[in-house]
Parts: C-alpha cells; sequence; structure tokens
C-alpha cells in the first residue's frame, strides 16, 4: 500500500511515523498541498492522505481517478473541502473524532484570553508595564453563552461553560435531551458569548452575516474554532468597526488555505480583509490550532492507518465519507 501524504508537518510525520513503524504503509510525505498543480505527486500511490487546506475537487479528483488512486483518506473530521459529487469510484474516509476535548478546550483558551487579556498582560509584563489600564474583564460565572451545533465538540464545549457557572443556550437541528434549545436569532440576541461548532454546508456559509452581528449584544465576544466561511469576515470588520461586539477569536478564517499552517512572516500578506483583522486589538486569531494536542495527533495517525488498512486488507470501508 502506498501513500501520498500531502501539506505533511513535522509534527504529523512524527505521529504517524510511530502508528507506521513496522512500514507496513509506505508513505511519501509532501510538504506541499494537494490542488490541481500538485496532484501529480501522488502518481503510483492507492491512497491520497488530505487535510483541510488541500483543494480535492472535481478537476483533482477526475486526475487521481487517471493515476489509479483508489481513497482519499482526510485526516481531519471536517470535509467540506472535497467535492463528494464527483468522487464517483473512489472511497473516501476520514477521522470522525480524534479529540473533541482538544478544541473545545481551545475555544475557552480563546474566549479566556479574549475576556482577560491575559494576551496583552503577557505583553505588558515582559516589558515591566504593571499598568492594569484597559484589562478589566467580566466574570463568566452567571453569562449566557450560546453554542451552535451539539454535536461532539459543541457538547464538550457545554460541559466546560457549565463548569464555570454559566447558562448555556444552543441551536441545533438535532436537539439533544438536556440542553436548552433557542432559534439561531435568540441565540444571537441573548448570548454574552457565542461559539460555532456546526459544519460549513451551503446552509451555514456566511451563517454569521451582517444581520447577525447587528442583533448580537455589544458586549458580546464570538468564538469561531469551526470553519471560517461560517463568518462573513468582510461584515465582521464592518461590526468591528461599528463597536456591534467586544471581541472575536478566530481559529479558522475563510481564506485562511494560501496562509495557515505557514510562516509568512518575511511576505506582504495579500489579504486586505486578514491584514485588518490581525491589526485589531480585539481580535485573537490561531491559525488553525485547535485540534493540536498530542492526543489528537496520535489519534489522527491511528485513525488514518487503519481506515486504509481496513480497506485494502479487508475491503471494509470504516468512517467512510457518503
Ligand atoms: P459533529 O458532527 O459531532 O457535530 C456537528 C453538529 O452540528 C451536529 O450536532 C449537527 O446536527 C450540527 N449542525 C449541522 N448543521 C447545522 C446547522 N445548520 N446549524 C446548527 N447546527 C448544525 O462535529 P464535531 O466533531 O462536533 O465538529 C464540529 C466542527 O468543528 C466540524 O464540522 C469541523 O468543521 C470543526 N473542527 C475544527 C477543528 C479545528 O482544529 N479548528 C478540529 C475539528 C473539527
Amino acid at each position: 500500500m502506498k501513500m501520498a501524504f500531502f501539506d505533511a508537518k513535522p509534527y504529523e510525520i512524527e505521529a504517524f511515523k510511530k502508528w507506521n513503524s513496522d512500514g507496513e504503509i509506505d508513505i511519501r510525505y509532501m510538504e506541499h498541498k494537494l490542488n490541481a498543480q500538485t496532484v501529480d505527486s501522488a502518481k503510483g500511490c492507492d491512497v491520497v492522505c488530505a487535510f483541510v487546506n488541500d483543494t480535492i475537487d472535481a478537476e483533482v479528483l477526475d486526475e487521481l481517478k487517471k493515476l489509479g488512486v483508489k481513497m482519499v483518506a482526510m485526516r481531519c473530521a471536517g470535509y467540506n473541502n472535497l467535492d463528494l459529487k464527483a468522487l464517483g469510484d473512489l472511497k473516501a474516509v476520514r477521522v470522525p473524532a480524534y479529540s473533541p476535548h482538544a478544541v473545545a478546550e481551545h475555544a475557552m483558551a480563546l474566549l479566556l484570553t479574549l475576556n482577560r487579556k491575559t494576551h496583552k498582560a503577557y505583553n505588558r509584563t515582559r516589558e515591566f508595564n504593571f499598568s492594569l489600564n484597559g484589562l478589566t474583564g467580566v466574570d463568566l460565572y452567571g453569562k449566557t453563552v450560546g453554542v451552535v451545533g451539539t454535536g461532539r465538540i459543541g457538547r464538550m464545549f457545554i460541559d466546560i461553560c457549565r463548569g464555570f457557572g454559566m447558562k448555556v443556550i444552543a441551536y441545533d437541528m438535532y436537539p439533544v435531551e438536556g440542553i436548552d434549545y433557542v432559534d439561531l436569532d435568540t441565540l444571537f440576541r441573548e448570548s454574552d458569548f457565542i461559539s460555532l461548532h456546526c459544519p460549513l454546508t451551503d446552509e451555514t456559509h456566511h451563517m454569521v452575516d451582517e444581520k447577525r452581528f447587528a442583533i448580537m449584544k455589544d458586549s458580546a465576544i464570538l468564538i469561531n474554532t469551526s470553519r471560517g466561511a461560517l463568518v462573513d469576515s468582510v461584515a465582521l470588520v464592518e461590526a468591528l468597526w461599528n463597536k456591534q461586539l467586544r471581541a472575536v477569536g478566530l481559529d479558522v478564517y475563510e481564506e485562511e488555505a494560501n496562509y495557515f499552517f505557514e510562516d509568512c512572516s518575511g511576505e506582504i500578506v495579500d489579504d486586505a480583509t486578514l491584514q485588518l483583522l490581525v491589526s485589531m486589538p480585539n481580535v485573537l486569531l490561531t491559525s488553525h490550532q485547535a485540534f493540536l494536542t498530542e492526543e489528537a495527533l496520535s489519534n489522527i495517525a491511528e485513525t488514518t492507518l487503519n481506515n486504509v488498512k481496513e480497506f485494502f486488507q479487508n475491503n471494509n470501508l470504516v468512517n467512510e465519507i457518503k
């Protein structure tokens, strides 16, 4: 079994090498992302292993079929970058859950940081500036948090928020017991903090738009660790300018594919919206790192390798994307 591993990073290679120590799968690690320009580098491989910012559209899938690739193994949970309609005979698998804790904990880290401004305090005290001016936050205790999407990660985040003594309201089309659900506009209107945990679909694209920013509390903090395009980022910049929300924590950005996971510090980033967001003091941006814990990396490697082996050895499609 030969696998072309696109967009390989050192921390991923380490985890995959550990779980593939017997070399059962011959893995070709490549730094470049998968797209129409790079797809040829999967030549001779049975599987391609792809991540969140690879482009797996109809053109790339057609080329993969011509190269004789039989499976696309996504080493992530979301698969909005994979054109399911163009899959044809190609099989696709994913890692549905590798550590919902990792993402939920990162969402809370963003919220705590923005609220108590520990990122600013860190920089201040490094320069012996011990002033507290401008660092006032609010108690999380007793505040209302609105959670959009109460799947694996959303429910973990709710557990964490309840530990802080917060009131939780939520929105999901498939309610589960023990959670207070409201419609989406009520959630945006009544929440002190809003955290997004639903997938990116046609329906959820730009779910947070100009209209939703208009009904949010001016004091609200928005957290997005799900997918960038849930939030209309141009409308977000406007809303921040107009002081329609207090702060935003983003682990994802709708045009992240060109920049996230890479060191762009030596170049001019050619994205005015991203430039504006990074420049604002009440925006905290992390580059899609919510998943990045040792446990999650290990689970991703183990599940991905099992997905591939099960198919090629037993014709068994574990975690198929349909
Ligand atoms: P999940 O499938 O367990 O839960 C998703 C929930 O969203 C489900 O309950 C579903 O009913 C709900 N949902 C679907 N459409 C909705 C809509 N229109 N409005 C409201 N809710 C809707 O998924 P999960 O494991 O909890 O992951 C959630 C998302 O987190 C993933 O789709 C992925 O995009 C993102 N994610 C991000 C990272 C990261 O590193 N930042 C890592 C893993 C996952």
